[in-house]
């Protein structure tokens, strides 16, 4: 409550950041006349995609999933083959291999990045060769917005002749080694979901250097309709693609990507700073994070060394209207995927176990920040 007996507004974790900008890129679409489908703002938003994250091609689509699964039709997942899929992500990344009807593989994370571990990835895939098992694709996900160790993993799949989809959904903006997130593997996808590091509302982009790939993907996405006058059909296809309006918001949001990068980064030093002498409590990722693009900022809560738990201050932040969540359930410990292979080392759990993701969204205002640092520096002035 706010001294004047209203409830203060909620604090998300990710809210979208949209603005003038972008309003007046959306009343030109419509001005236009070019409301849907396509149109001349998703031509303008492909190239300047493809641009941005360093590749030949990108289709816009309806939906980060929506790329994720035109990519694994196009790299041969099918029925009777495998993808291997890290454990550590959002369903969306396995449920899009489940789309294909090939079966997902899960592998765990390096305890540090919490992406994808090279070397159980290596186990993995010499153990499912050795059984005769078809591997069709190596899903990487950068895992809030860190890259995940691509270099290893690229040199993995090339010695088995598998190809790799980057699942870059969370990782827009960031560079790892002078590369920029979206440029890995045989293709990669976006994500543009309300809560991500820019949005359309909902959408997505599927990137690669190949021009067939690319156009056999536009292909599918629009009901893979034959080049001629009336409908014909030889193959099953999707309604994925993205309308002209989403990608009018898309363009803003790009021209604006850099000065979001900024926010989120102010965010996670800020955090930084307040836990730095906080026993037990570390920030996520904070390692080498200088050309991450800052997501999500999460903190790791041990327990023992810090005499409280990630719920106490999830509960405390909840009292103010704040919220914060754990980081993704593993893979494979979800019911929907029970069935499903799983290579685990237990890093992936340990990550579910003491993570909390705190509000990280570059539209949070001062006040947001003050009240969040508030009730965290109560919290600690308590615990400590
Ligand atoms: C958000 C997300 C997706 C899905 O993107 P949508 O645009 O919501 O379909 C896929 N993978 C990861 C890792 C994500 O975080």
């Amino acid at each position: 409550m706010t001294s004047d007996g209203q409830a203060s507004p909620r604090i998300h974790m990710s809210s979208p950041d949209v603005g003038e900008l972008e309003e007046s890129f959306l009343v030109d679409a419509v001005r236009s006349g070019w409301i849907a489908p396509l149109g001349p703002h998703v031509d303008g938003f492909e190239s300047e995609l493809a641009n941005r994250c360093g590749r030949g091609h990108a289709v816009a689509l309806s939906s980060g999933t929506a790329a994720l699964h035109l990519a694994l039709l196009q790299l041969g997942a099918r029925p009777g083959t495998s993808v291997i899929v890290p454990t550590m992500t959002f369903a969306a990344t396995a449920n899009a291999v489940v789309y294909t009807g090939a079966s997902p593989v899960f592998v765990d994370c390096d305890p540090f990045s919490g992406n994808l571990d090279p070397e159980l990835l290596g186990f993995a895939m010499s153990t499912l060769s050795a059984e005769g098992q078809t591997i069709a694709a190596v899903m990487t996900v950068d895992l809030l917005g860190k890259c995940a160790d691509h270099d290893a993993i690229e040199a993995l799949c090339d010695r088995h002749g598998v190809p790799v989809l980057e699942d870059a959904a969370e990782s827009l903006g960031s560079v790892d080694r002078g590369r920029p997130a979206g440029s890995f593997g045989a293709a990669a996808a976006l994500s543009f979901n309300g809560n991500k590091i820019m949005t359309t509302s909902g959408g997505g982009a599927l990137l690669t250097d190949d021009a067939d790939f690319a156009a056999r993907a536009r292909y599918l996405s629009t009901q893979a309709r034959q080049p001629v006058e009336f409908y014909e059909h030889t193959e099953v296809g999707y309604n994925y693609r993205m309308s002209n309006l989403l990608a009018a918001l898309g363009r803003a949001q790009l021209q604006r990507l850099d000065e979001m990068l900024a926010r989120r980064r102010e965010h996670r030093e800020r955090y930084a700073r307040t836990f730095e002498r906080v026993e037990g409590v570390e920030v996520f990722q904070r390692d080498g994070d200088e050309s991450d693009n800052c997501w999500l900022t999460s903190l790791l809560v041990d327990p023992k060394r810090a005499g409280w738990e990630r719920q106490d201050l999830s509960k405390e932040l909840a009292a103010g209207n704040i919220e914060s969540r754990r980081l993704w359930k593993p893979m494979h410990l979800q019911p929907v995927f029970r069935e499903a292979r799983a290579f685990i080392s237990g890093a992936a759990e340990r990550l579910f176990a003491t993570g909390l993701t705190l509000p990280s969204g570059s539209a949070l205002d001062e006040s947001d920040v003050e009240r969040i640092d508030c009730i965290i520096g109560n919290f600690l002035d308590r615990v400590s």
